[in-house]
């Protein structure tokens, strides 16, 4: 679980060493802050507040838990002085002053050695990650610039590219040239306790349309949750910061979430009437295709993947009740949605068509916008039902039965196109101690964090799915063994350093994974078998690594 490569470890250690390294420069300006305010200089406390909160956040970020801890107490106790803006009393300063001297003493414990070995930092963009690319530009408003280099360093692993700013102005100028898919920033800055909240509202107040605004802060007080709503923030997080949920949030809030186009198949023999319908639904958004022969509507299926047939009854070659029997008959097809279009008004032939496994029956001539509503809101049906026929409820990839329909299928069109495919198979390793360590729900999240991954670094075009359990399976269409390896081992890479939270404790986890390609394997049970040989070696030969098997022993 904590397989670990060493660079990973050694990333890790840089950036806590560097974090150690400025540890006493920062606690020597601690002590000086202090002093001033003893001296009675007690503009100086909301200063002093400042620097107990960045530890405060810091801190915990890099394994000083204990520092973390009596910074915050340090923290707590200048904010209520500040709070009741009266000047302190003996009782306090004495208070202010052992509060000081824990976190002196905490900065002497050492890190927590758990996190020296889970969490990865080694930073190895991959090609797609250095691709500038607005939709997945973020702005981290950070000053604490360990912390924000920690921060951007996780997000880039989820194909974000991250531009870091420690001043508010810096990246006001910045917001107001170009702006980024979400801003994520600070809340307390050396301009102002709350410089965070504030140029976000001005920004607003200038007119300028945010987007997706997160703030993350070690303040979790009510009023400072208020005022970042009220600047436009969507989202906050406490530091230290969930990195599961924060990548959670960013991609839920900078997909614009355009849903996918109906597909609708129309078999018409008549070209003149296909193309009428193809225009009529094109108009409403929908992609169509159109066959004219019967003949080939199995293979219009397979490429298309239609969500709705419409389907001439009289046809030459073969009646539409014909085809719909047919494609009945395969486990594939049964369920894609036929509407059955005809001049046909005899209530009883239209029984016999849908008795043949149609879902409705269309009258010609048939007016535009009634054949748009039947269509659009049979396909709407059909997607929440396909959703909870074909999807794993966990991760929302595609189930068992599903994926390995789909590899029946891929394979038939590689061979139709005489290109090649890859299957992964992909399994978590040492599962099992995730559970048994941090709890069945923390192991959920895990499992949702690789889902979130793949579909992240894989293309739109490959196909993912839930194996079962902690297995996953993926389809890479027209790509070669050793490019899918190429892929799979960035990913599992990636992987390796992406932090898993647990309730107190942060951890890492690998996969291994075995790969099998087409044309070396050429039929489902052929490719599937020699993955899962792979996935076997790859865990025998120590797990956290990519087999491919080179070619169907002969
Ligand atoms: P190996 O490296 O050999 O694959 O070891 P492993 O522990 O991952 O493998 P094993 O097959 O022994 O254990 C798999 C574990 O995965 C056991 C099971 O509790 C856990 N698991 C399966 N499905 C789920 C799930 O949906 N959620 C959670 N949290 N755990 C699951
Ligand atoms: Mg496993
Ligand atoms: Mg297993």
């Amino acid at each position: 679980m904590t397989n670990t490569e060493p660079g990973i470890v050694q990333g890790l250690q840089l950036l806590q060493n560097e974090f150690a390294h400025q540890l006493p420069d920062k606690l020597k300006q601690l002590e000086t802050t202090w002093n001033k305010i003893e001296g009675g200089n007690l503009s100086l406390l909301s200063d002093l507040h400042r620097q107990a909160h960045s530890f405060t956040g810091s801190g915990a970020t890099f394994g000083f838990i204990e520092l973390s801890r009596a910074a915050r107490l340090l923290e707590q106790a200048l904010q209520s002085l500040l709070d009741t803006g009266t000047a302190p009393g003996e009782a306090q300063y004495s208070h202010i002053s052992k509060l000081l001297q824990q976190v002196h003493e905490s900065a002497k414990l050492p890190p927590s050695a758990e996190m020296i070995n889970t969490f990865g930092t080694e930073n190895t963009p991959s090609q797609e990650q250095l691709k500038p690319d607005d939709a997945r530009l973020i702005y981290l408003i950070e000053d604490d610039t360990l912390l924000a280099e920690h921060l951007a360093t996780q997000i880039n692993h989820f194909g974000y590219t991250v531009h870091i700013f420690s001043h508010t102005e810096n990246a006001r100028e910045h917001i107001q040239q170009k702006m980024p898919a979400a801003i994520i920033a600070d809340i307390s800055f050396a301009e102002g306790e709350k410089a965070g909240i504030e140029s976000m509202l001005t920004l607003r107040q200038e007119g300028y349309a945010l987007p997706a605004l997160i703030f993350i802060s070690s303040r979790k007080d009510f009023l400072t949750r208020l005022e970042a709503i009220r600047a436009g923030g969507m989202a906050y997080f406490g530091k230290p910061v969930d990195i599961g949920g924060l990548i959670d949030k960013l991609d839920l809030l900078t997909s614009n979430a355009q849903p996918e186009p109906f597909r609708v198949l129309v078999v018409e023999n008549s070209a003149t009437l296909a193309e009428v319908y193809a225009k009529t639904l094109g108009q409403a958004g929908m992609v169509t295709r159109r066959v004219t022969d019967p003949m080939q509507v199995m293979e219009a299926l397979d490429d298309f993947s239609p969500e709705l047939i419409l389907m001439d009854i009289n046809m030459p070659g073969a009646n539409g009740e014909e085809v719909a029997q047919v494609l009945r008959q395969q486990e594939i097809h049964d369920s894609v949605p036929i509407v059955f279009l005809s001049g046909e008004t005899d209530k009883d032939r239209q029984l016999v068509a849908m008795s043949h496994g149609g879902d409705d029956f269309l009258v010609k001539p048939i007016q535009a916008d009634h054949l748009i509503s039947s269509v659009g809101s049979r396909i709407e049906r059909y997607r929440v039902l396909r959703n909870f026929m074909i999807r794993d409820s966990l991760t929302g990839l595609l189930n068992h039965t599903k994926i390995k329909e789909q590899l029946s299928i891929e394979i038939e069109r590689a061979k139709r196109q005489e290109r090649p495919l890859s299957f992964a198979m992909i399994d978590l390793d040492h599962f099992k101690n995730v559970n048994d360590t941090y709890g069945h729900p923390v192991g959920d999240k895990v499992l949702k964090s690789l889902a979130r991954l793949l579909q992240q670094r894989l293309r739109k075009v490959d196909v993912i799915g839930r194996y079962g359990g902690e297995e996953f399976a993926v389809i890479l269409t027209d790509t070669s063994g050793p490019d899918a390896v190429r892929t799979l081992d960035g990913i599992r890479k990636d992987l390796a350093e992406i932090r898993q939270h647990g309730e107190n404790a942060e951890f890492s986890v690998t996969f291994s994974c075995g790969v099998a390609s087409y044309p070396d394997f050429a039929t489902p049970e052929a490719i599937n078998n020699a993955a899962d040989k792979a996935l076997y070696r790859a865990k025998h030969d120590g797990r956290n690594r990519v087999v491919l098997v080179a070619c169907k022993p002969k």
